[in-house]
Parts: structure tokens; sequence; C-alpha cells
């Protein structure tokens, strides 16, 4: 816990007088897969978003404490904090086409990122950005880089935007809801990527989802959210063997 990558203490996000996160405590420890679960409104994406300060306007947010690597974030000033947000942790969630541009192409949006994180040479950057595409698995980039998002698959779109993420090189990406959208025969796919991203790179990974059985396979370790609040979290092991909450009961009971 010392050594976490992420650490997050007293947590609250209120819309109003609704508590969306209440007062919650988690880690992340570097180099692992961290899957948050939990039904729908549980507060899982709400927290995400608070802690890279992408709230919408109408959330308050509170917390004792968000450290990245033993920096303190809170007090960050947000010119600084844009800095690190992209660079060292990556956000993807469910709709890569909400978040890609449909007027730039591929490669542009991806050189957008290295430009805006690194000092590279155009070569450098192009030669970036076909080696991003291949970390994807994306067939043919160099036709690729040149397209634009409504000529990709769902799928394809979705490696793009992790390409996006990977581009900062963060120490932490999360994934939120990744696979919701897509069929489920690419599901498995984008997961097993991404768990090969994980490994290849050494950077954490934050899964979240409402779906115990798709991310329990690859996830270190679990969290269960109810109602705002971290009801339940240990090793992926553990958690199956003596997971005691009624909560996180019933989700492995619900497990196919
Ligand atoms: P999850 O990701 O677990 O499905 P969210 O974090 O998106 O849940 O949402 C948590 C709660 O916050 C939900 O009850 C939702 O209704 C509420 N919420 C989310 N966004 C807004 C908003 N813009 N205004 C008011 N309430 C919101
Ligand atoms: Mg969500």
């Amino acid at each position: 816990m010392a050594d976490a990558l992420l650490k997050v203490k007293g947590l609250q996000v209120a819309f109003g007088n609704a508590k969306v996160v209440d007062n919650i405590d988690f880690h992340i420890n570097p180099g692992e897969t961290f899957a948050l679960v939990g039904e729908s409104g549980s507060g899982k994406s709400i927290t995400a978003l608070s802690i890279l300060r992408l709230l919408p306007n109408a959330a308050r947010m509170q917390a004792t404490s968000i450290s990245l690597q033993d920096q303190e974030l809170t007090h960050i000033p947000e010119i600084e904090f844009c800095k690190l947000r992209g660079r060292r942790i990556g956000l993807i969630f469910q709709d890569p086409m909400s978040s890609l541009n449909p007027v730039m192409t591929i490669g542009e949006q991806i050189a957008e990122v290295l430009e805006l994180h690194f000092q590279l040479a155009k070569p450098l950057i192009k030669q970036r950005i076909l080696e991003l595409l291949r970390q994807v698995e994306i067939p043919e980039p160099e036709r690729r880089i040149n397209e634009y998002p409504h000529q990709l698959s769902g799928g394809q779109r979705q490696r793009v935007m992790i390409a996006i993420a990977l581009a900062g090189e963060p120490d932490l990406l999360i994934a939120d809801e990744p696979t919701t959208a897509l069929d489920v025969t690419i599901q498995a796919q984008i997961l097993a990527l991404l768990k090969h991203l994980q490994r290849q790179t050494g950077m954490a990974l934050w899964l979240i989802s409402h779906d115990l059985a798709l991310v329990s396979n690859i996830a270190d370790r679990i969290a269960v959210m109810q109602n705002g609040k971290i009801v339940e979290s240990a090793p992926t092991r553990d958690f199956f063997n003596q997971a005691q909450h009624t909560y996180s009961l019933k989700l492995l009971a619900a497990l196919p």
C-alpha cells in the first residue's frame, strides 16, 4: 500500500443532495489490473471522472487525498493537471465515437497527443503513430493512418482510442466499460489486447465494468461498488473464495 501507484482517500461526489460517491478509499498498485465492478448507476464512472477532474459541472467533489506515485493531486492547479491527464493517466470509455474527432484522420488524432506531451521530430511522429497502431493490432496501419473514424469498425475505433491513450505512455490506463458497446466476439479481443498491453508496458490497468464475469479473468484485484460505496475489495482469488458482502455474493452467484 505504501508504494501504491494511485491512492484515493475520502473521495465524495454529490449532485445536489444526492451523494453518488460516498466517502470511498481505494488504491491501485503499479502494473496491476484492478477491476471496479458494480451495477449501473453505482458511481463507477463518476469515481474515475472525478480523479481525472472531468466531472459534469453540476457535480461537487471532495477528497481527503488523491495521490499518484506519492504526488498529491488535489491541490495541483488546473493548468498543470491538464499536462498530467492523458500523459500519466489515460482513459478510454464505452463509446469511442463520442471522443474521436469525426473530421480528423486517425493519424492526426494520435499525432495531437504525441505533440502535446513529447517533443518529437515529424518523421519520428509518423513512425511512432505506426508503432502505436501496430501495438493495438490494427491491420494495414499505413492505410489506416489516413482514414477517418467513420471508416473503421466499432472494434477498430476502440483500438484507436487505446492507441491514443497509449500515446501518452501512461502509468495508469482507465478503461471504463471498454467493451460494452461492442459485439461479444470483439469484446474478448479488446480485453485480451488490454491485458496484453498492460503486461507489455508495465502500466496499471483500471477496468470498470458492470459485468464481473467479463473482468474477473484478467483482474488481479476486484473492488465492488454499490450505491456510491466500495463494499468489498480483495485479490481476485480471495474475492472468489471469501467474499462476504451480500452484494458481492449476489454478483458471484450470478456468474455463468
Ligand atoms: P456507473 O458508472 O456505476 O454506471 P455513474 O458513475 O455514471 O454510474 O453514476 C452514478 C450516479 O450519478 C448515478 O446515480 C447517476 O444518475 C448520477 N449522475 C451521473 N451523472 C449525472 C449528472 N450529470 N447529473 C446528475 N446525476 C448524475
Ligand atoms: Mg459508468
